[in-house]
Formats: C-alpha cells, sequence, structure tokens
C-alpha cells in the first residue's frame, strides 16, 4: 500500500515561481527512495513537504492515508553535518529523541536503563560499541554521522528522511556508510526517503530513483533498480 503519496505537487516559496512542480508519485511502506538531481532542484523542499515543515501552494500530500497537516511525527532525520549536541557524550545524544518525542518522553525517567539497551544495541550495529562515553569532538566524521544515523532511528520511526547525509565525508567512509545503512534497512526495513546528489549513492542504495530537473524541480525520470548487490 501506498505510503506517502504527492498528487499534482507544486511548491512556490515566493513571486518568482515554482521550486518544484507537479510532483505526482507514491512510495510504499518499507521502500528505499531516492532524489537525485543539481543543487537548487528542490530536494531539500521535497523533504520539507513529506516531513510537513511545509505545506504544498497547490495539490495534496498524504502520510500513511492522512494529509499531512504540521509537522510529522513518525519521522527521524539526519543531515549532511552530524549536528551532535557537543555537551553530551555519544549515548546521551542518541537518546535525545527519546527524551522529546511522544510517548516515550513520558517514560523516559521510568524506562532509561530500557532505552539505554536500545541506544547501546543501535550503536553496536554501526560500529560504535567502545565509543558511547565519547563526546563529539573525540570521534571521526564518519562516526559522528553513525551517530546521528542512530540518533534518527532510537525512536523506531516509520520513516526515515536523509538529506545528503554523506556529503561531508571521503569516498571511502561513504562506501563504508552505504552498507551500514543499507544493513540497518534490511534488518527493520522503514520506509526511506534519501536526497542526494550522487547518482552512484542513490543506484547503490535505493529501490527506487526519482531524477529531479533543473529548478522549477520536476521528476524527469523515476528508475527501478534491480541490480545484484554485494
Ligand atoms: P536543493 O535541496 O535541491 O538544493 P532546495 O529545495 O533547497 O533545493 O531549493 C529549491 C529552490 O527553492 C532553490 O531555487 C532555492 O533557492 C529556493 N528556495 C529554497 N528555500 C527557499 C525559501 N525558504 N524561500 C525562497 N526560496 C527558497
Ligand atoms: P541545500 O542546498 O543544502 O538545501 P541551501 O543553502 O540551499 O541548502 O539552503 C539552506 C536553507 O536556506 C534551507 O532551509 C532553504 O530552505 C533556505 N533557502 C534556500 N534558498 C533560499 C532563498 N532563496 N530564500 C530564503 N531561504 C532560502
Amino acid at each position: 500500500a501506498a505510503f506517502v503519496t504527492f498528487d499534482d505537487v507544486s511548491l512556490a516559496y515566493d513571486q518568482s515561481g515554482n521550486a518544484i512542480e507537479d510532483i505526482n508519485l507514491s512510495i510504499h511502506e518499507g521502500e528505499f527512495v531516492a532524489f537525485v538531481g543539481p543543487s537548487g532542484c528542490g530536494k531539500s523542499t521535497f523533504m520539507k513537504l513529506c516531513t510537513g515543515l511545509h505545506a504544498p501552494t497547490t495539490g495534496s500530500i498524504q502520510v500513511d492515508g492522512e494529509p499531512v497537516a504540521g509537522p510529522l511525527k513518525i519521522s527521524g532525520m539526519a543531515f549532511q553535518n552530524a549536528n551532535l549536541l557537543p555537551w553530551r557524550t555519544t549515548l546521551d545524544n542518541v537518546l535525545l529523541p527519546l527524551e522529546i518525542v511522544k510517548p516515550y518522553r513520558h517514560q523516559f525517567r521510568k524506562r532509561r536503563d530500557e532505552f539505554v539497551g536500545w541506544a547501546r544495541k543501535l550503536l553496536k550495529t554501526v560500529g560504535l560499541e567502545g565509543y558511547e562515553d565519547q563526546y563529539p569532538w573525540q570521534l571521526s566524521g564518519g562516526m559522528q554521522q553513525r551517530a546521528s544515523i542512530c540518533r534518527a532511528l532510537i525512536h523506531q520511526p516509520r520513516l526515515l528522511m536523509l538529506d545528503e547525509p554523506f556529503g561531508a565525508l571521503d569516498a571511502f567512509t561513504r562506501e563504508e556508510l552505504w552498507c551500514v545503512l543499507r544493513d540497518l534497512w534490511e534488518a527493520q526495513r522503514f520506509t526511506v526517503v534519501l536526497v542526494t546528489h550522487d547518482l552512484r549513492e542513490a543506484a547503490f542504495l535505493a529501490d527506487t530513483v526519482y531524477i529531479m530537473s533543473r529548478r522549477p524541480g520536476r521528476v524527469i525520470e523515476r528508475r527501478q533498480i534491480e541490480l545484484p548487490r554485494p
């Protein structure tokens, strides 16, 4: 069944015309989709529409059968910069959503030990066992990004939104993290929307790749990827 649906969606920020235009698509629950296009084609705008941070100028967006009205609570997000809080350890950075997001925040004090167990397990999955008590400045860029992916997933969101999550990493680390992400997704099957300008990254990770044109951002191609993967 469709999990995210865009019907004839356009968005104009101002008089200068549409930033994205005539987007029609649907994303299945558990699908991994990637949006690829040049800078300024509206990838971040698309992301903000999915998560309800912007409303479309025309058209409609549904997530899980409901029109999106206001910020979506079922999503986790990661960006080009890991944006870890410098005064918190790795473990406490990963726990953050559980302190903020319903229903966990009401249970945080009572269930803290259990939540710490979830965070440790997730950190282990991404290869950060032993770094729980380190501060962000003690971690490499790749390790910080691993932690930020854990933070995006700790509250078990149904939708994971990734905006150029590996853009700041060297090529070697980037490809390592592709595998980390792919393993997490294969184990848990959340829905992923990845925005990137790296076509190789999109083809390696996603089931479906949408290619966006330059402004106004339109979907000019939708490609199903069926390559055998390592
Ligand atoms: P991308 O993420 O692909 O680089 P964006 O979604 O950030 O693209 O931007 C798409 C277009 O919309 C660009 O031309 C950008 O300058 C414009 N834009 C983005 N955000 C705003 C905003 N808040 N106000 C006005 N124009 C914006
Ligand atoms: P990216 O291309 O990585 O999305 P940008 O530097 O284009 O990042 O945009 C950073 C922020 O500024 C985004 O939140 C975007 O919505 C906003 N923005 C981009 N272009 C404009 C603009 N022309 N006017 C106002 N805000 C903008």
